[in-house]
């Protein structure tokens, strides 16, 4: 038997769920316990994320309005769509040297598109 550190129970060991870390090799809390904080951590995570969307948004408004109307463009057939600049993959994504510009874009597959940024924040 062992105590929930949560629920405060003694349950049979075989409520409690493996953990290699611990003394006795089980999780300090039992398997129902677990389950709802798993559920509780998600939902933490889940807001986080959607509050760090909504701060980048608020802090690059020029960088999603750009994307937004170079997404209507390709939609309208204003622009095309073309092969990476720098590979020739396809898919591609659109690279904004301007974000005042946003029909003037550089296509460029993600992995090339992901390189492209690492560099830049490097060099900065
Ligand atoms: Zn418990
Ligand atoms: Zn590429
Ligand atoms: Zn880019």
């Amino acid at each position: 038997m062992k105590i929930c550190l949560i629920c405060l129970e003694v349950k049979n060991k075989i409520k409690f769920s493996r953990n290699r870390c611990k003394k006795d090799g089980l999780q300090d809390e039992c398997r129902d316990c677990r389950i709802i904080l798993l559920r509780k951590y998600r939902q933490t995570e889940k807001d986080k994320i959607k509050k760090y969307k909504k701060e980048y948004r608020l802090k690059n408004p020029q960088k999603c309005r750009a994307r937004k109307a170079t997404e209507k463009a390709v939609k309208l057939g204003k622009i095309k769509r073309g092969n990476c600049v720098i590979c020739n993959m396809y898919p591609t994504q659109a690279h904004h040297s301007d974000y005042s510009k946003p029909l003037k874009v550089t296509w460029l597959c993600k992995a090339c598109h992901a390189d492209l940024h690492f560099q830049e924040r490097c060099y900065i």
